[in-house]
């Protein structure tokens, strides 16, 4: 962990960053002894991509005060569970998804706090909204009353030149900036994995999303 902090905190430095990005921890694939060693150390929040999965560690957590994100693909079927469950989704990539995680959004709890998943790169990638997509969601998110839109995340295509993924994330960061005159609540641009989070930040990433480097391999 201290590895990966260090990473961040010196691409803050060198990128002079305004603000140090949050640190989400990856755990998809991790058995839970590994979250709750990190959980011990200080995390607190855990991204997972398999519902069920993420289920269970929920139940074997208790009530300890973890913040979830779901951070996989959405499948309509499971927005019933996300929506009960996790505390942020960060992979909204179309409306459907959106109008019903915020009607099952139950009435005990806080608005679920969404990410809008933008589609990056040229290449054909699966998931991720075009921009157009994204607006309109933007703005179909202003009359829903229990989902609050706080910002964009991107999965860019892999790379390992710093100069493609950083326009890669710039991509990401215009239309972030641009959005966020009229959406006063978004202030997270969830960008940058084990491989890229230096080019993430330098573009002005606000969380950054772990798993590998800091976790070990998965399963
Ligand atoms: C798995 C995953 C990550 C973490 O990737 P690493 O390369 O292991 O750091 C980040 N974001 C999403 C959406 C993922 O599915």
């Amino acid at each position: 962990m201290q590895t990966v902090i260090a990473r961040i905190e010196q691409a803050v430095q060198q990128a002079a960053a305004a603000t140090t990005p949050r640190l989400l921890a990856v755990s998809k694939k991790q058995p839970v002894e590994r979250l709750q060693s990190l959980y011990g150390l200080g995390q607190r929040h855990f991204g997972e991509s398999y519902v069920q999965e993420a289920l269970a560690k929920m139940a074997q957590f208790g009530s300890a005060e973890i913040v979830w994100h779901f951070i996989g693909p959405v499948q309509s079927n499971k927005t019933k569970q996300l929506a009960a469950h996790f505390d942020w989704v960060q992979s909204v990539d179309r409306m459907k998804i959106l109008r019903r995680l915020n009607d099952q959004r139950p009435a005990d709890l806080p608005p679920l706090n969404v990410l809008l998943q933008l589609k990056v790169g040229d290449e054909d990638s699966k998931s991720g909204a075009q921009v157009a997509d994204v607006l309109s969601m933007a703005d179909a998110a202003k009359g829903m009353s229990r989902i609050k839109l706080r910002g964009l995340m991107c999965i860019p295509p892999p790379s390992d030149q710093l100069a493609t993924q950083r326009a890669y994330f710039n991509q990401a960061h215009q239309l972030f900036d641009s959005m966020r005159q009229k959406y006063p609540d978004m202030d997270t641009l969830s960008m940058g994995m084990s491989g890229d989070l230096e080019a993430a930040i330098m573009e002005g990433s606000t969380m950054v999303r772990i798993g590998t480097d800091l976790m070990g391999r998965r399963d």
